[in-house]
Parts: C-alpha cells; structure tokens; sequence
C-alpha cells in the first residue's frame, strides 16, 4: 500500500462519484438528437458566466478557439504586435498568430511565474513609441503597433492584473486573459478593494475544459467570457462559420462551437468545481506544510496576498530537476514539467529570431520547474510519501549544511 504508484493526475476516480448523471446527458443527447447547441449549451454558457462573476459566456470548442476568436473579436488585426510570456502552452501563442499577429514577449516574475508588469512597463517605454495620430503603441524595430496584451493565469494563479490593466488603459492595449489554467482563482484588485474572479479582468478571458484542467470536459470544450455584448456576438458568430442566420454570413468564420453533450458533462462537473479546488488549496497547504524547513533544498510556489491559486499544478523548482524526476519515476510517482522549452526558444518560433538570454527568467524556470501529483482526491498519505521521495533524492545530493 505504501509503495503504491501515484499518479500525476487521476482522471478516473474522479468520475465514478456521478457516473450515473454523465450517462443520462448522453441519454438525453440520444433521445432528442441535441447534438449541436440548444439549450444544453446555453445552460452551461449562464452557469458558466455566473462562476466567473462575468455577464457573457460564448461556449467554444476548446481553450485555443476561445483566445482566437477573442483575439479576432476585440480587434486584434493581421501585423498587429500581442504581448504575453514565453512560459506558456503554446496554444497562447498560436492564437496570436492565427489572429494574423506577431506574439511579442515579456519576462515573468521569478517568484509567480506570470508576467512581470515592470518588464511589460518596460518594453512600452523603452521598445515603443506613442503615436497620438492612431491612439496606439508602435514598436519601435518593427513599426508593428501593439494592440493587445495576453496575461496567463499560470499554474492555476492569476497575473498581476492591476498593474497590467493600468499599463493596458495607459497604452489603449486590449487584455485578453488566458483563464485556461485558472477556473475559480482570484485576485484582490486594490482599486475596489475586492475579489475578483479570473475571466472578469479583462476585456475577455479564455478558458480551456481540456480533460486535465481544473474543470475538464470528457473530451474537447473550451469558452470565452466577457462583459461587452459586442464581443461575445463577434464570438459567436466566429464558431459558426460567421452566420446570423443559417446559411446567412456575415463574416467568414470557423467551425469552434461546444457540442452539446460535453457542454452537459460540464454542467454536471461545474457543480462539483468549487470543491475540487478548495481540495486542490488543500492538498497545496499540506504540500507546503510537509516542505516546510527544507527552502533551501527547493522553492515552494509563492502565493501573493492579492492572489488566490486553484493550483491547476502544484510547481517546485530544484537545481538537478532530471535527477529529481528520474527518482520519483523510478518510486512510481508521476510527474510533468510545464513547459520544458520556453517558447522563443522552441523551434516553431525560430523565424521571429529570439536568442537564449532573451528572457533569462523564463529561460531559468523552465529548466527547472517540476509539476508533483496535484488533483482533488489526493490523500495526505500519498502526498508524506512523494514528499520523503523528494526530500531524500535531495538531501542525498545537497552539501551537507555546516
Ligand atoms: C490548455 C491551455 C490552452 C489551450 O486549451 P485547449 O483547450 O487545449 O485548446 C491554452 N493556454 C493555456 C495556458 C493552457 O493551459
């Protein structure tokens, strides 16, 4: 029993509690052939907006759709320039491409993992110029202006939003936030002295139901929220190959709609999310509590008071991260790193010609973070073991401490 494997996340146990619930939206999918839309879909969309304390919901085919389309949808345009970080899954930055942008990057704060706003203050000032003719920032080496900012909520954290929507207002940047690590985590806004919940930041935020995020659908789904009306219908045109109407276009659009029965499989789970990430905060504090004493062996995630984490993945950072891993492997413990490659580095974006040094901190992490087993139904047993494996391949490489 001890020695029992544990995974890195476990997708099945999860499901066996309402099995019987998923089964009847299938029924009820059969029974009506409500495949496409309906009312399943706008249900979801409501309850969904609701969780997020945002007015509009726009269900979509998957987390990358949703940061398309509210790319293409807030106005971000072909030649245009989006910032965010280079710690990201790729999806972020595909979009900005896709949009027909340039993704630029920003360094992130070595502490959070998300993107430092002095660095983004920094590349406004010193990288662009202001041209009171367009109301825009032009990047100085390109001439390309700059429309937009993408903020990650990495690791189930929220960004530093504050200081980046003031940057954002100054400059007349679009956010557009990628929630889709980040169901249900919050930030403490100093400006109104309250919580508030990722997806309502921004002038619209991206969420991802791929199976293993924090709230995940039993296959492909993703959304996009918003408060501007105008937005959400440009996003639910753009799922719909542009039609008003059937068979009316107005624009040209893609085929990025939420099908129906995994937008029911999300209402039965989204009922279930509020306790699944205070058990992920839970088994995150424990996390903490059993490594506590040991910082200089390995850093533990940084919570900032303004920030409230549903830790999407629970992150250490340690010197020898191949050694590390190969021992938990070797116990049966699983593991990930999220992301190996910093993306300036990563071969896709040889063209936009980054080097190594480019952006050391994200260069830093990603050679030396690594995920530990972190979902809801993770037992304080399994967690005193994967800690002992990790203390003892540490201690067995540290220099003794005197
Ligand atoms: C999962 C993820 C996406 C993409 O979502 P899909 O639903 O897989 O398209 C985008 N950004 C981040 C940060 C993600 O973790």
């Amino acid at each position: 029993m001890t020695n029992a494997n544990i995974p890195f996340l476990d997708l099945v146990t999860v499901h066996r509690e309402f099995e019987g619930e998923l089964v009847e939206v299938l029924k009820n999918a059969l029974k009506t052939a409500g495949f496409i839309g309906g009312p399943m879909v706008q249900g979801f969309e409501e309850e969904f907006a609701r969780f997020c304390e945002a007015q509009l919901c726009v269900g979509l085919g998957s987390g990358t759709d949703a940061l398309r389309f509210a790319l293409i949808a807030a106005g971000v345009k072909s030649g245009d320039i989006v910032i965010t970080v280079p710690n990201t899954f790729i999806a972020t930055t595909e979009a900005i491409s896709q949009a027909g942008a340039r993704p630029d990057f920003v360094d992130i704060d070595p502490q959070t993992y998300t993107m430092d706003p002095a660095k983004l203050r920094e590349y406004l000032e010193r990288r662009c110029r202001w041209n009171p003719k367009t109301r825009q920032v032009v990047h100085n080496a390109t001439g390309k202006p700059v429309t937009a900012v993408v903020p990650v909520h990495l690791y189930g954290q929220m960004a530093d939003m504050d200081a980046i929507l003031d940057l954002a207002s100054q400059y007349n940047l679009k956010v557009i936030e990628d929630a889709c690590q980040a169901q249900g985590a919050e930030y403490f806004s100093q400006k109104d002295s309250r919580w508030h919940k990722a997806g309502s930041m921004g002038q619209a935020a991206a969420f991802s139901f791929y199976p293993g995020k924090n709230l995940g659908a039993c296959g492909e789904a993703g959304a996009m929220t918003t408060n501007d009306e105008q937005l959400a219908q440009t996003c639910r045109l753009l799922r719909d190959h542009g039609q008003s109407k059937k068979y009316f276009h107005d624009i040209e659009g893609y085929n990025g709609r939420l099908d129906a029965i995994q937008a029911g499989f999300l209402r039965v789970k989204l009922r279930h999310l509020g306790t699944w990430n205070e058990q992920r905060r839970q088994a995150a504090e424990r996390y903490g509590k059993l490594f506590a004493g040991v910082q200089g062996l390995l850093t533990v995630p940084h919570q900032p008071s303004w920030a409230r984490s549903v830790y999407h993945l629970y992150v250490i950072q340690v010197e020898d991260r191949a050694r590390l891993q190969q021992k938990l492997t070797d116990a049966g413990i699983g593991t990930g790193i999220h992301y190996p490659v910093a993306l300036h580095l990563t071969k896709a974006y040889e063209h936009l010609g980054y080097h190594v040094g480019d952006f050391p901190i994200a260069e830093q992490s990603a050679t030396h973070i690594l995920s530990l087993p972190m979902f809801p139904g993770l037992t304080a047993d399994q967690q005193e073991r994967v800690v002992s494996e990790v203390l003892q391949s540490l201690s067995a490489t540290a220099p003794s401490a005197h």
